[in-house]
Parts: structure tokens; sequence; C-alpha cells
């Protein structure tokens, strides 16, 4: 819905502008920022900080695309917790995010499919940051294998990691993001094969279709909370993930060749977006996803 624009509380008092340019101004930018004024400008670039400055818990945040969330939340204030089964990467993370943007960030060694340990992980996590408002649900395997390959052991531990281990730790941290109150946030990184079919990805590709349940069925749970899940749906993004199947011959050729944008997205095009489904901007949004893949599911499948 449109907003509505003020009258100005006084005019300049050199220059007056007509009220008929002021009005027809005013009709053809009925919302949106004005650039003509510093105080706007102002006013803008404030508003963008305007938000939670709870903390959030990240999984996967050592690398790639949990890695740039971390940064990308910080740099708004937020206290970080990082959980990784690479605890150095883990521990190096949460120290430049702390030496570059002033806040508190704690990391953990964790593999996310031990179940015995999330309870405890989150209790610290929380304790170390002094409570806890956003979740991030990041830590992710591929576990590529045709169907007639299937190995049972891989399409286990695929969906654990991807999909159940979402949810378990989304039962922990529920109870600390009621405490903190409305404007709370969970955002689960699925992607665009949560919705499209890949013949080598039959557990990747189920666990993140998934992921799209789970995010429905926790928004539905928690809305009346002013609590809010979403999810987000990368295409091909520049990390350690993607980087085995590029030594097949081809394959980023081919990537690039679908992408309308003609190149892969950055881990920071996909954090800019789970920034934005924590923030208060977005606090009408739940239970949905956004996705972000330069154009790919826009013109083909993946
Ligand atoms: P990365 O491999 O760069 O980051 C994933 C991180 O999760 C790594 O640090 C990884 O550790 C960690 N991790 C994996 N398994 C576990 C586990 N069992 N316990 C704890 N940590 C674990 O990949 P991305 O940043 O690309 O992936 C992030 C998310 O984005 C994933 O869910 C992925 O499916 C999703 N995604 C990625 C896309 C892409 O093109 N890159 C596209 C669409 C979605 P380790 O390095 O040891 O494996």
């Amino acid at each position: 819905m449109p907003r509505t624009t003020k009258p100005a509380k006084s005019a300049p008092a050199k220059s007056p502008r007509p009220k008929s340019a002021s009005r027809t101004k005013a009709a053809s930018v009925p919302s949106g920022p004005r650039r003509s004024s510093g105080n706007t400008r102002r006013r803008v670039a404030k508003a963008r900080l305007v938000g939670p400055t709870t903390g959030v818990l990240i999984t996967g945040g050592a690398s790639g695309i949990g890695k740039a969330t971390a940064e990308a939340l910080a740099e708004v204030g937020r206290p970080i917790g990082i959980i990784d089964r690479d605890g150095t990467g883990a521990r190096r993370v949460a120290k430049a995010i702390t030496a570059t943007y002033g806040v508190k960030a704690t990391a953990i060694a964790c593999d996310v499919t031990d179940r015995s340990a999330h309870e405890e992980v989150v209790a610290k996590v929380a304790h170390d940051l002094g409570g806890l408002g956003g979740f991030v649900h990041a830590a992710g395997i591929d576990g590529a294998s045709v169907i007639d390959d299937l190995d049972e052991a891989s399409w286990d531990q695929v969906i654990e990691v991807n999909l159940t281990a979402g949810a378990l730790f989304t039962k922990q941290i529920l109870p600390h993001l009621r405490r903190s109150g409305a404007g709370s946030a969970i955002c689960y990184i699925s992607s665009i094969e949560g919705w499209f079919g890949n013949l080598v990805l039959p557990a990747y590709c189920s666990s993140k279709s998934g992921v799209l349940g789970l995010t429905r069925s926790v928004a539905a749970l928690v809305a009346a909370e002013g609590i809010r899940a979403n999810a987000i749906c990368p295409g091909a993004i520049d990390t350690p993930l993607l980087q085995p199947a590029f030594a097949f011959e081809g394959i980023l050729e081919g990537i690039i060749a679908r992408t309308p944008m003609g190149r892969l997205g950055q881990p920071s095009e996909i954090a800019s977006v789970v920034r934005f489904l924590l923030s208060d901007d977005a606090s009408f949004i739940t239970g949905q996803h956004i996705t972000a893949d330069g154009g790919m599911t826009s013109v083909s499948g993946v």
C-alpha cells in the first residue's frame, strides 16, 4: 500500500516550491524515499538499522552462505553464534566478526546430526549472547547420487543435516525466541532444488522440499506470537559446496548459460536477503520463500 507523504512543516525561506509542483511530484512518486533532502537521506540511513538487536544462531556459519550471513547480520549490530562441524573455521569467523563489527560473537564446534548436543549448544549460545532472537539454518550437504546407486547412509545423512537438524534446532531455539518476543524470526536455507528435481540429487531435492514444508509449519505455529519463519531458495552460489561439481567438464558453463544474469551468485547476495527476512522490514512476511537465483527459474528449471 502506498505511503502518504506528509507536507513539510515549513517551506524553505528563499525558494518556495509552487504548491501545484509539489502536488504533482507527490502524486507521481507515491511511496519510497525522496532523494532531494539531506535530512531525508539521514532518516533513510537510520531506518536501515532499525530492527531486532537480539542474538542470532547460525548453523553452517564457518563457510559460504552461513559465513556471509554472520557478517551481514553483525554489520547491523546483531550478536552472532556460529555452529559448525568445522570448529576452527567457526572460531575464525567469530573472531573476525567481533574485530570488524564490534559485536559479541561465539563459536561452537558441533555436528548438527548429533541430536544429543542440540539443547546444550543452544543454551550456551543464548547465554554467551545474552539471549536469542534469530535462527538461520544454513548447514547443508548435497550427497550426489542417482537413485539407482542410492546409499542408505548417504540419504539419511543428507536428510538429517539439511532438514531434520533444522527442525530439531528450531525446537530447542523456540523458547528463546519466545523469550525475546515479537520480532524474533527464523530463516531456513532451502534451494531452487526444493522446487525442481535434479537426477543426481534425489536426497538433496527431497530435503530442500521438506525445508519449505517445515518453514510453513513453523510459521503457522508462531505467527500469532509475532515470530516469523521464512526460507530462501538460492540458485547457484559460488561457495565450496559447488566446487566438486565444477570438476566435471561443462558443469559451470552449463549453469552460467542457464542463468539469465550470466554468472554465479555471491554468498553476500543471499546473506542480504536473510538479513532482510530477520529484520523488522519483513514484519508481515511469514511462511514464505524468496528465490535468489539470477533469474534461472524464471526461464527454465535448474
Ligand atoms: P558450504 O559448504 O560453503 O557451507 C556449509 C557449511 O555447513 C560448511 O561449513 C559445512 O562444513 C557445514 N556443515 C555441513 N554439514 C554439517 C554438519 N553435519 N554439522 C555442522 N556443520 C555442517 O555451502 P553453502 O554455503 O553453499 O551452503 C549453505 C546452505 O545453502 C546449504 O544448506 C546449501 O544446501 C544451501 N544452498 C547452497 C547453494 C549453492 O549453490 N552454494 C544453492 C542452494 C542452496 P564442511 O565444510 O565441513 O562441510
